[in-house]
């Protein structure tokens, strides 16, 4: 039988930039490929080659840069079947775990162990047909839905499906977060202080830190 194995674009050691372990020193699993194409991607650059390497492999390097906190980002990491048993594999090293997905792939069966940080892809997002709102059954406290707000429209999108979902009931963080250069983070903060949004602020620390590139 050969090898468990997933097709990755990069790994690399930073700050988490996002969600509730924002700041925390973190390994960061880049899967190869995804099916959507969001209006403002910044990881177009991993939808295809990669290298495909075995989990051996790729536990050895997540080990070397010894972090507690894991997380599986793309792409979209739940296009590769492969992925889920991957996220176990890392729960069962001990990690923190979390999954960045975009909301389009079913979750069903991702170990209870891992942070699901779920996208709900937003109108101006260009993808919004594609949310799988099955998905939404299936998170629970330790997980987090985050919108990527590209303007006053997808705003009031946002701030529809938080009530129409419960989703404050559900999950443990919304983040509301400005499409880097398209919404005014400023703007964001003013919109949900004056709605008494129960959601939170989300900065792109990673790109206020480095700027929008690759590998950060
Ligand atoms: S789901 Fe993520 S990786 Fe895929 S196109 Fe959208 S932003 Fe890019």
């Amino acid at each position: 039988m050969s090898e468990p194995s997933l097709r990755i674009t990069e790994v690399f050691h930073s700050l988490q930039g996002e969600a509730r372990s924002s700041g925390m020193p973190t390994v960061f699993v880049r899967l190869t490929g995804c099916p959507l194409r969001c209006h403002y991607c910044d990881s177009a650059y991993a939808f295809h080659g990669g290298e495909r390497r075995s989990f051996q492999n790729l536990l050895d390097e997540v080990a070397g840069f010894g972090a507690d906190f894991v997380c599986v980002t793309g792409g979209e990491p739940l296009a590769q079947p492969e992925a889920k048993s991957f996220l176990s594999a890392l729960c069962d090293a001990g990690y923190h775990v979390s999954l960045e997905t975009s909301g389009a792939m079913d979750i069903d069966g991702v170990d209870e162990r891992v942070s699901v940080v779920l996208d709900l892809k937003t109108p101006a997002s260009g993808e919004a047909e594609r949310n799988l709102y099955s998905n939404i059954r299936l998170l629970s406290k330790k997980d987090q839905i985050k919108f990527v707000i590209c303007s006053r429209e997808d705003y009031e999108w946002s701030r529809f499906k938080v009530d129409e979902l419960g989703l404050a009931e559900k999950v443990g963080d919304i983040w509301f977060s400005p499409s880097w250069q398209q919404v005014s983070a400023s703007d964001l903060a003013d919109w949900i202080v004056a709605d008494k949004l129960k959601v939170r602020l989300q900065l792109q620390l990673h790109k206020l830190l480095w700027g929008d590139k690759p590998g950060v």
